[in-house]
């Protein structure tokens, strides 16, 4: 058992003062406003509960910053897609450990307690299936341990290489099940998430480019009643692909054909009609937005002030892990509507409402939906994720309630990021990861290798 005491702390019920939190395994036990700091308590300033990175393709942090070189013609997503796949054919199990771990130490020190891993890179380089299917969802299990973050592993089913049931291309090799290798996949995944504490398990068909039909219908029950995650409307190229082979657009196309629900994320859903936002917000699923990828792959920027008029709900990813940052992933989300609307602070919910603690409850709240978390927040039975900001950074001076979150997003970023407990283990202390050196020296080894 430990306990902590908070001078302030953001509750499910809002702010409140003098708060002492119990973690007794790994879990909250108790939280009680209004209380002196008893002899033994450990004492901070400013306590809020972690977010989910509830997007993220781990191994993908190994190329970070490495496709900013502009080719011969126009440089799209398509073109980052192929430095990304030639990275992922090179990849060892060893090294996805490696980048991984560092990836989820960064996470950590982001202020990031869980992540659903959208794990795609399923089999040998040569494409060839490894002996135990889950071979590099062990590796990515590894990688949560060892850092204490919790996972979502959300194995995808990957079977085409554009709609109508293309063939997959030889640099996809690595990603390709039939539905039935994938029923094992995802059955030796189970197994070896069992073990791991404060691990869950969801499917997520990759997007309908990559599964038709009637492979959705097959793998959405290997779900067991777990998330469901798949990408949609991320790129204009990818909606006009999709309306030339089923003359619907993406989400359009999901809304009549797939029982979209609270239990689905839509990955990005970066274009979508009037109509589109309001049945999506509609239906409860999470729209899992991921706005410094979308921005980096210059996707487009996704209606949320409409949608969150609609009553949509939204979680945050890091997803290509090109600069991992909670703070960064909501400011870049508001600033892209404010140069969307030619306004400031669009997102708040309304007059006198702070944007930042509007955006990081919508955060929180999405994030948990969609890692299928059913306790949320600094609240008895949830598990121990907790971070305190340092309430002597600059940017904090002064501040109180939800002007502290203002302060760290929008003005300090991750440097206000003191400790981190994820499952009641503190894994960070004074914004570093006890691992963080470690972690580092590994990643190096193995990236200097990979783009050698
Ligand atoms: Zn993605």
């Amino acid at each position: 058992m430990s306990r902590l005491h908070f001078a302030s702390a953001l509750l499910p019920s809002g702010w409140a003062n003098d708060v002492q939190v119990v973690i007794t395994a790994g879990a909250i036990a108790d939280v009680t406003p209004d209380v002196p700091p008893a002899a033994g308590d450990e004492r901070h300033d400013v306590a809020l509960p972690g977010l989910a990175s509830l997007h993220s393709h781990a191994f993908q942090r190994g190329m970070a910053g490495l496709a900013e070189l502009r080719g011969n013609s126009t440089d799209t997503f398509w073109t980052w897609r192929e430095t990304m796949y030639r990275f992922a054919l090179a990849m060892t199990p060893d090294d996805v450990t490696a980048v991984a771990t560092l990836v989820y130490v960064e996470m950590l020190e982001q202020g990031f307690t869980r992540v659903g891993e959208f794990h795609y890179l399923h089999h040998d380089r040569d494409g060839s299936h490894y002996d135990d299917p889950a071979e590099m969802a062990a590796r990515i299990a590894q990688a949560a341990e060892a850092s204490g973050i919790g996972l979502t592993l959300l194995p995808s089913f990957y079977a085409h290489g554009s709609f109508g049931g293309a063939a997959p291309h030889d640099g996809q090799r690595r990603f390709i099940c039939s539905v039935d290798q994938f029923a094992k996949l995802m059955a030796a995944s189970r197994k070896t998430i069992a073990t791991l504490p404060g691990a869950n398990i969801g499917i997520a068909p990759h997007s309908l480019r990559a599964v038709a039909p009637d492979e959705l219908s097959a793998v959405i029950p290997l779900a067991e009643g777990g998330p469901v995650h798949i990408h949609a409307a991320e790129q204009v190229k990818e909606v006009e692909d999709c309306l030339a082979w089923s003359g619907r657009r993406p989400v359009q196309w999901l809304l009549e054909h797939a029982p979209v629900d609270r239990r689905w994320c839509v990955i990005h859903a970066t274009h979508m009609t009037d109509q589109e936002v309001s049945a999506l917000a509609k239906t409860g699923a999470v729209a899992g937005l991921c706005p410094i990828t979308e921005a980096s792959l210059g996707d487009g920027i996704f209606p949320a002030r409409d949608f969150l008029d609609a009553g949509g709900l939204f979680g945050i990813g890091t997803d290509s892990n090109v600069l991992v940052g909670a703070a960064d992933e909501l400011r870049q989300l508001e600033y892209g509507q404010r140069l969307k609307h030619r306004a400031r602070n669009v997102l708040s919910g309304g007059a006198g409402r702070s944007t930042g603690r509007t955006l990081f409850d919508a955060a929180v709240a999405g994030g948990a939906q969609a890692m299928a978390q059913p306790a949320v927040g600094l609240s008895p039975g949830a598990r121990a994720d907790i971070v305190t900001l340092d309430g002597s950074h600059p940017s904090l001076a002064g501040r109180a309630r939800d002007a502290v979150i203002d302060g760290w997003i929008f003005a300090a970023g991750s440097t206000a990021i003191d400790c981190v407990w994820a499952g009641g283990n503190k894994v960070v202390e004074g914004g570093r990861h006890k691992l963080r050196q470690a972690a580092r020296e590994r990643f190096n080894a193995a990236v200097r290798r990979l783009v050698a």
